[in-house]
């Protein structure tokens, strides 16, 4: 069985993020500057801008309701932040960003959500699996144990855990209470500890020891549910899987993807917007995008790179000073969660996270 560490990272490497600015020169020169990664990967450009409803002020580097191109483009990030890109904000003083009718038709939908997606694609380039992991085993227990915790604190307790199991074999004959005090930084250690030697227990003596490659199998093992199953078929297996956590279903509702409220209706809604081959990208720059910048209590919808097409924009901090200092992560020039970014992450300024114990 392959492991295939970020499969999808790295398949789309599109433009830098694009910024909103007092002049369209500035924001030519910065999508020029960013023509190509660091690592020399070409870059993917963004779709036409699409008009905006009539009557509406459009924000900076937006499109105008007949279809002009706006002011557009948002100056380089001051040099005291990290190179990792960031959503481009309206200028201080914008007006509200035009939103979607309320009336949308389906194809309308569908357009905005493919939009939307190739926005944060542009914003999140690096975009990635943030949990730390060498093989299926590794990311199918840090799924597991980031239930009810960060993916930070998940990488911080792992490389132990590993270091001192690292097969099935040895998590599922291990004492318990060893495991205990290896996974007591997740919260809910001895739970956790039951379910990964649980699911350990269940790959060797059903699996022969092997993490499988099917939906079907996977949600057979204890503690495994289709979020979970998803997150490992798409980053371990590089099969397409909506991971519909807490982010996800914050954010596609708010940009009224859908009303449903449970995650397997979730996937089911969201899923049928996008090609299969986008599932996985699509729900690693969403969940992104919740983490960094549309927070669950505070979004900050003035430096956010999507606001012309939110319906829910305003809900947070619109002023762009203001709201550039909600960023989280790269974004606000903070340490990412991984101890172990992929290359893409660094090669755009991303820090990586501290080990246990370091901060
Ligand atoms: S709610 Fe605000 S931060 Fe979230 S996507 Fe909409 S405009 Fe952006």
């Amino acid at each position: 069985m392959v492991a295939r560490r970020d499969s999808a990272v790295g398949e789309q490497v599109p433009a830098e993020a694009k910024k909103a600015t007092k002049a369209a020169e500035a924001g030519a020169a910065a999508r020029s500057a960013a023509a190509e990664e660091p690592g020399g990967k070409p870059v993917r450009k963004s779709a036409p801008k699409k008009a905006a409803p009539a009557g509406k002020a459009a924000p900076a580097g937006r499109i105008t309701p007949a279809g002009r191109a706006a002011p557009s483009k948002k100056a380089a990030p001051s040099n005291s932040e990290p190179a990792v890109k960031e959503g481009p904000g309206g200028k201080a003083g914008d007006k509200k960003p035009p939103k979607p009718p309320k009336t949308e038709s389906r194809t309308a939908l569908v357009r905005r959500a493919r939009r939307i997606n190739r926005e944060l694609a542009e914003a999140y380039p690096y975009a990635h699996p943030e949990l730390d992991f060498e093989n299926p085993f590794q990311l199918i227990v840090a799924t597991v144990l980031s239930a009810q915790t960060t993916d930070l604190r998940v990488n911080q307790t792992t490389p132990a855990l590993f270091a001192k199991y690292p097969t099935p074999e040895d998590l599922a004959a291990a004492n318990p209470e060893e495991v205990e005090e290896i996974l007591r930084p997740c919260g809910f250690f001895r739970a956790k500890t039951k379910s990964v030697m649980g699911l350990s227990k269940a790959l060797v003596e059903d699996f022969g020891g092997e993490v499988p490659g099917r939906l079907e199998d996977l949600v057979k093992l204890p503690g495994v549910g289709r979020k979970t199953a998803f997150v490992v078929l798409g980053n371990a297996f590089g099969r397409p899987g909506i991971t519909v956590d807490t982010h996800f279903q914050r954010l596609v509702r708010r940009w009224k993807w859908t009303e449903e409220t449970e995650p397997d209706k979730i996937e089911a809604a969201v899923g049928a917007l996008f090609p299969k081959t986008e599932w996985t990208m699509l729900s690693h720059h969403v969940i992104f995008h919740g983490r960094r910048i549309c927070h669950a209590r505070k979004p900050a919808c003035g430096a956010c790179p999507i606001a012309p097409l939110c319906p829910a924009y305003g809900e947070g901090e619109t002023d762009p000073e203001k709201a550039k200092k909600l960023l989280k992560y790269e974004k606000g020039g903070f340490p990412g969660q991984r101890l172990k970014p992929p290359q893409a992450y660094l090669d755009a300024g991303g820090i990586p996270a501290p080990p246990l114990g370091a901060g």
